[in-house]
């Protein structure tokens, strides 16, 4: 299926031809056209099946860049996850002028993350301990958010991040779009599901 099928701008279409995106991946295909209309989801998918896109075009599509405030997050398992998901998202975001996407990770020292975060930022990528940390201490607002991505669920509860998630979720505003990425769907992906999703599309390949 192509791409020209979805309710894309064709600065948006432009950009995905000159990345080589011409046909959507089987993720992206079930999963765009009910993300791009607003829907909660709940998505079964591995790295290198096309995940990051299907979540990245409908946060781009959401966010309103002349707003100069927080209104997507990422959260990801590990690091190197984060700044993979932080390239692919900037690809994508390359249609549109200034949009400004960050970075938030343990391990990597506080003072360059503060200083990206009082310059502005759109979009937010990192791990849940991190963004807690910058939560606790203000130097990141959530109230302007309008999408959150919960990537690699089923790794992020595995690595013990259950309650770090719950606090970060209480930060953001009731409504908003979530979509839920995990390759499997153990009870504890599920419970998170129903617990901060709206009424979810669920799409299995
Ligand atoms: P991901 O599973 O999101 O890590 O993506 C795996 C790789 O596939 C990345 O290098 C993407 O840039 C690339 N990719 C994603 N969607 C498409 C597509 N529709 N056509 C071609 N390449 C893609």
């Amino acid at each position: 299926r192509a791409f020209q099928d979805l309710p894309l701008s064709p600065a948006v279409l432009e950009n995905l031809q000159r990345l080589g995106y011409e046909q959507m991946t089987p993720i992206q295909a079930a999963s765009l056209p009910l993300a791009l209309a607003g829907k909660d989801l709940i998505a079964q998918a591995k790295t290198g099946s096309g995940k990051t896109a299907a979540f990245a075009l409908p946060l781009l599509a959401n966010l309103n860049p002349r707003h100069f405030a927080v209104q997507s997050l990422v959260l990801c398992p590990t690091r190197e996850l984060a700044e993979q998901v932080t390239q692919e998202i900037r690809r994508l975001a390359r249609a549109e002028e200034n949009i400004k996407i960050i970075t938030l990770c343990g391990g990597a020292t506080m003072r360059p993350q503060l200083a990206s975060l009082a310059h502005g930022a759109h979009v937010v990528v990192g791990t849940p301990g991190r963004i807690l940390d910058h939560l606790a201490r203000a130097s990141l607002a959530l109230d302007a958010l309008n999408t959150l991505v919960l990537d690699e669920a089923d790794r992020m509860l595995d690595m013990g991040f259950a309650d770090d998630i719950a606090t970060v979720i209480g930060h953001c505003p009731k409504q908003r779009q979530t979509l839920l990425f995990s390759a499997t769907y153990p009870d504890d992906v599920m419970k998170l599901a129903s617990r901060y999703l709206r009424e979810p599309q669920e799409v299995k390949l």
